[in-house]
């Protein structure tokens, strides 16, 4: 339906330059292709719809930010989905999903919740998995943001050899149990590699690497829920710095490690709850110096490589753990900002 759409959409303006809209679509669903393909009348109509809708979203984003005309969708693509605008129903007593010209679904409804209940999404992902996902309006107000200083903020410098060192000296390490799942990962694309291009060997080989590969990114997301929640819950703000992750994923060496501990999903994950609990996220530039800089004495360090983990300021004597040091820099930029420190104050 969404390739349809995209199509006609495409077709219309190379003959005539104008746009055709959603409602034009609608209509032609209804009348010309509905008759013509019985089987549309099995699906219920409002996912069809929404399929045009999103053709259409699509459209609008690429004219107001001018980067990424509308693809057509594979079936290759990793996650398959539908959306369901209303009309169905979810049963917390039964653990039940009642979707519309589909009927009931067993569920495993693992969150219960109160509210207007917008879209939902139904997916399914490369091993075969279905998810509902359901766009709920709990009608609460985002709480308003708390004050916070010196004492209630807490600095963050991510990394490669640790996933995180904060400003109070502490070091999130990276869980173990992603690097062996990595290791798991390797064999199984080894595996799939030395298959025939048709066989059932491929099939099984393929299912098992992509079964793989949901482990590892399930694996992350929970580690990056769990440690953004915890920096949120903690600090009423957390200071953090500008990554410029697709320049970093250039450099071949830092790829596989930064795609591995993810980043942007985990400062994603940071501002949207620190949002729901009322704390902050400050941000400095990726051009301040936060590693190069005494936090002590504020002298400006020379000659410090990636590889020096350890240093020692030539000003005042201190003896600095690298990340350490950033990440009380990043706090003291962060504050500076705000005005709530002046320069040469300890973090
Ligand atoms: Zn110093």
């Amino acid at each position: 339906m969404y390739n349809w759409g995209l199509e006609r959409k495409i077709k219309s303006y190379e003959l005539s330059g104008k746009s055709v809209s959603r409602f034009d679509l609608h209509k032609e669903i209804t009348h010309e292709l509905k008759p013509e393909y019985p089987w549309l009348k099995d699906v219920n109509s409002q996912s069809l719809q929404a399929s045009i809708t999103n053709v259409e979203s699509a459209f609008t984003k690429f004219f107001r930010e001018k980067t990424g005309f509308p693809n057509f969708k594979s079936k290759k693509n990793a996650t398959q989905s539908f959306s369901v605008p209303q009309h169905y129903v979810v049963d917390f007593d039964t653990n039940k999903v009642k979707l519309p010209k589909i009927g009931w679904i067993k569920a495993a409804l693992h969150r219960k919740f109160e509210g207007d209940m917008k879209t939902a999404t139904v997916s399914m992902t490369k091993t075969g998995k279905y998810f509902i996902s359901v766009l709920v309006d709990d009608g609460k107000e985002v709480p308003e943001s708390e004050p916070f200083d010196a004492d209630t903020t807490v600095g963050v410098d991510v990394g490669i050899t640790h996933f995180a060192t904060l400003s109070t000296g502490e070091k999130i390490e990276n869980p173990r149990y992603l690097k062996s799942s990595l290791g798991r990962l390797k064999v199984l694309q080894r595996r799939l590699s030395r298959t025939k291009k048709g066989s059932n060997n491929r099939e099984k080989a393929r299912l098992k690497l992509a079964k793989q590969h949901e482990k590892i990114a399930n694996q992350r997301r929970d580690f990056l829920h769990k440690t953004s929640h915890r920096l949120a819950s903690e600090n009423q703000a957390i200071a953090t710095e500008t990554l410029n992750v697709k320049g970093m994923m250039k450099n071949h060496h830092l790829a596989m490690a930064i795609s591995d501990v993810s980043w942007s999903e985990f400062f994603r994950q940071l501002k949207y709850k620190a949002n729901w609990y009322g704390k902050t996220v400050l941000t400095i530039g990726q051009f301040q110096p936060s590693t190069k800089i005494c936090s002590v004495c504020g002298t400006v360090v020379q000659g410090l490589t990636l590889a020096d983990r350890e240093w020692s300021c030539q000003e005042c004597g201190t003896v600095h753990d690298r990340d350490i040091n950033t990440a009380i820099n990043i706090k003291k930029f962060a504050l500076q900002d705000q005005n709530l420190i002046t320069l040469g104050q300890r973090g």
